[in-house]
Formats: structure tokens, sequence, C-alpha cells
């Protein structure tokens, strides 16, 4: 697969569209990889800092609210 914006081999893939990126190319962003509860019914996010980021696609901040899933 080629870089999404320079056509040349990609090094790695958008941690958030999956989009093909070179390391000239790629961009880091944080990024949620997980929501839990603890024990005192706060939510805890674990965060990956350095995600592969395209700089293309539109990673939302806040989380999606999830309807439908029962
Ligand atoms: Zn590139
Ligand atoms: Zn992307």
């Amino acid at each position: 697969m080629n870089c999404w914006h320079c056509d040349r081999p990609a090094h790695g893939a958008c941690q958030f569209c999956g989009r093909a990126i070179c390391r000239e190319h790629v961009k880091l962003m944080p990024s949620v990889i997980d929501i839990y509860q603890n024990h005192q019914g706060q939510y805890k996010a674990l965060v990956v800092a350095d995600a592969l980021y395209c700089g293309v696609c539109h990673p939302q901040e806040d989380p999606v609210e999830l309807k439908d899933l029962d």
C-alpha cells in the first residue's frame, strides 16, 4: 500500500481511518483505545499518546454515543 499523500511506499496506517502513510507524512495524535468504569463508578480512558494519524481524517474529540447496542 502507498502513502495517501505522496504515493510512495507507506510505513504505517492511520489509527483512525486506516489510510496508509509514509514516515514523512505521518502525524501523531493521542488515541483513546479503551474506556472502562472503575470501582467508584468513574469512567477512565486508556490513551495511546502517539497513535499514527494521517492528517486528513477528522477523529472525534469526544467519544461518540453508541445507541441500540442492546
Ligand atoms: Zn507520504
Ligand atoms: Zn486518518
